[in-house]
């Protein structure tokens, strides 16, 4: 049976609820698998859901999120065009960092996430979800600038950009972050006109290590 997005989206929405495979979602309130749009063309993927988040459920619900929102309208986006998503699904007790066997364990279910909705474009918010596709990026150094990787055997521009609570605890951050965002769709346009770059970040880092 050949099942649409939304159906295929919410069955791993299900499988995220009932998620065992590390030990998160026993401090967890409620899981937050991540909604939108599921024929969006752009993604947006934050870390973790904070204390708002495992709350309601929901990605990007509290302050940062608020300032998500701000950004998508300035683009004429809200939340309904695209898909908001986070690296792991289940909150880590006290916002602490995601561990790496966390990410392996929980990768799976964004990777589908993905693969079922297609995005021309994923926007990486923050460093953990910059790492997770450009494992050689560098916040300081790569944040607003666009690249063509193909992950997973899709053909994918991702922009990183600095996570927004970054951005609400340092006015220097904020204005960098406001700047990356207003280039977001001249970044996608001059990558679209480039049809013949595309990287593989995994390869690149494999050489590096030759
Ligand atoms: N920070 C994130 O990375 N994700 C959320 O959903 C909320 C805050």
């Amino acid at each position: 049976m050949v099942m649409d997005k939304k159906t295929e989206l919410k069955k791993i929405e299900q499988e995220v609820a009932l998620c065992r495979k590390c030990s998160l979602f026993k401090t967890a309130t409620n899981p937050v698998p991540g909604n939108g749009d599921p024929e969006a063309e752009i993604m947006f993927i934050g870390e973790a859901p904070g204390y708002w988040e495992d709350q309601r459920g929901i990605p990007f619900c509290g302050a940062a999120g608020k300032l998500l929102d701000e950004l998508l309208s300035s683009l004429g986006l809200n939340r309904d065009k695209v898909f908001v998503g986070n690296v792991l699904k289940h909150r880590p007790p006290e916002n602490r960092e995601p561990r790496p066997e966390e990410v392996t364990v929980c990768q799976d279910f964004l990777d589908r996430q993905i693969k079922i909705i297609r995005p021309k474009t994923i926007i990486t918010l923050g460093r953990f979800s910059m790492y997770k596709f450009l494992p050689l990026g560098k916040i300081s150094r790569d944040h607003g600038k666009g690249r063509i990787v193909e992950y997973n055997g899709l053909r994918v521009i991702f922009v990183p950009m600095f996570h927004p609570a970054a951005a609400l605890r340092g006015a220097e951050v904020e204005q960098m972050l406001r700047e990356d965002f207003k280039r977001i769709p001249e970044e996608i346009k001059r990558l679209e006109e480039q049809p013949k770059v595309v990287e593989e970040e995994a390869k690149e880092e494999q050489l590096s290590l030759i």
